[in-house]
């Protein structure tokens, strides 16, 4: 989820972040025996009984399978996107908002959609002011998120503009936008001169690991039965989510569709005498994780203002995983091992996914790499001159060099490879 507030989600009077709300309901499924693997599926195949899933990790099989994989932001495909991606274009306004590269400068966002709209209010947060390119004559947004965009003093709404390409500074970074009048198909003279430029043009499903092997619409949009809304054109497979609904996008609506989802593999189990009863976590050891969580919460707060900051007194050079600018500073200049660098921010909700992720690729080199772990907005500093313009964002490090950038979350072999590499090449030196 990369929502950061969810203001619509019941039983949430003040609010919830969506990396909050993910972490409670993550919790709520192991209590009630989900076992969790936090890994990407690479193939499914739907022609055996039971389906057979395989992740880089391990084959499984399930009588029933759920999707709930989601849509990614869609780009825009100027020309020069790819050269400036992750150097002030981004998709994500919420991960990649708060990087010290984007504070007090002029912003642009595009769509006029309910997201554009978002990000757009987002941004004000930080930027000095944010440039809302819509290409038709209005937004499609809802009418209270129109009303934000319009009622703030901080966006500049531009209608009938699109983006035909973009620009850099001599370091490399985004630096202005080549417009276009839509109405009358001509050039804009004047560059807009912005630091970023934000995607909010709509989503594209997760499909295409399916193979083609159930029913999708044109985009690519899993086509669900009219009467439960979850069954696919495969018996036993269902869908839930975003993955194949294009109209309401909530959180609660995509919780709300996983529940139907669930209640209709449950029957069609039942129907099918495959069901097999799991045992939900014992109630000691679920009061346990309930109280242990609560407790941690509740010092959460005081944690953020207490927390020691790591330093010569608590540095241990002996343990892989760190936190903050002063691990980074020592492991930079004494580590003999490869350093990995994981950039985060508090609202990512892809840092949330690749954490545990990274952390599990880390285990299998313990004692050979080094890993810091910095929080752009505790280290702003250290982010801009790390170069940093999203999160998550991975660099390796060797002899001092930076020897690998990783933006965005991607499949654990494709960080191994890296890691090992540095390793193979330290022992061939
Ligand atoms: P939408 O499809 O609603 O909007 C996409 C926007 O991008 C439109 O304004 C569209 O323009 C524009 N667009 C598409 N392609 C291009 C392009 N190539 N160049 C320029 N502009 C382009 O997507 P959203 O992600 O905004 O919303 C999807 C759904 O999710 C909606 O139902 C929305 O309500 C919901 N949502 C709700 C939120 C909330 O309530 N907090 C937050 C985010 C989403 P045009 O209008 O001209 O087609």
């Amino acid at each position: 989820m990369s929502t950061t507030e969810v203001e619509n989600y019941p039983g949430f009077p003040e609010g919830v972040t969506g990396p909050e709300l993910m972490e409670r309901m993550r919790r709520q499924a192991l209590r009630w025996g989900a076992e969790l693997y936090e890994e990407d599926v690479v193939s499914v195949d739907f022609s055996k009984r039971p389906f057979e899933i395989k992740s880089e990790d391990r084959t499984m099989r399930a009588n029933a399978i759920i999707l709930a994989t989601g849509a990614t932001a869609k780009r825009l495909r100027i020309p020069s996107e790819e050269k400036f991606w992750s150097k002030g274009i981004s998709a994500c306004a919420i991960c990649d908002g708060a990087s010290p590269a984007f504070a007090q400068k002029e912003l642009a966002v595009v769509g006029g959609g309910d997201s554009a709209c978002e990000e757009a209010i987002y941004l004000t947060k930080y930027a000095s002011k944010v440039h809302l390119l819509v290409r038709g004559e209005e937004m499609r947004a809802s009418k209270a998120m129109r009303d934000r965009v319009l009622d703030s003093s901080d966006v500049i709404v531009h209608y009938n503009t699109s983006v035909e390409d973009a620009a850099g500074n001599a370091q490399g970074f985004l630096e202005s936008l080549k417009l276009v009048n839509t109405k009358t198909n001509e050039s804009i003279p004047e560059p807009l001169k912005v630091a970023g430029m934000f995607y909010g043009i709509g989503h594209t499903p997760n499909t295409k690991f399916l193979d083609s092997q159930l029913g999708t619409d044109e985009d690519g949009f899993i086509i669900v039965s009219d009467h439960d809304k979850t069954s696919t054109t495969v018996e036993g497979v269902f869908s839930a989510g975003d993955v194949h609904d294009k109209e309401w996008r909530q959180a609660i609506t995509a919780a709300g569709s996983g529940c139907q989802a669930a209640i209709s593999t449950e029957r069609y189990l039942q129907m099918n005498k495959l069901l097999k009863e799991v045992k939900m976590m014992d109630t000691k050891d679920a009061k346990e994780e309930i109280e242990a969580a609560k407790k941690k919460e509740a010092e959460a707060p005081k944690k953020k203002t207490h927390e020691p900051a790591i330093d010569a007194d608590n540095f241990d050079i002996d343990r892989q995983k760190h936190q903050g600018q002063y691990a980074l500073r020592k492991l930079y200049h004494e580590s003999p091992r490869p350093l990995v660098v994981m950039y985060t921010s508090p609202t990512c909700g892809p840092c949330k996914r690749l954490k545990p992720m990274l952390s599990t690729v880390l285990d299998e080199y313990e004692k050979s790499i080094h890993y810091v772990e910095i929080d752009i907005a505790k280290d702003p500093e250290i982010a801009e001159s790390a170069g940093i313009m999203g999160t998550p964002c991975v660099q390796v490090f060797k002899d001092k060099a930076r020897v690998a950038v990783i933006n965005g979350v991607k499949m654990k072999s494709e960080y191994r490879k890296i890691f090992s590499e540095q390793l193979i090449e330290s022992s061939a030196a």
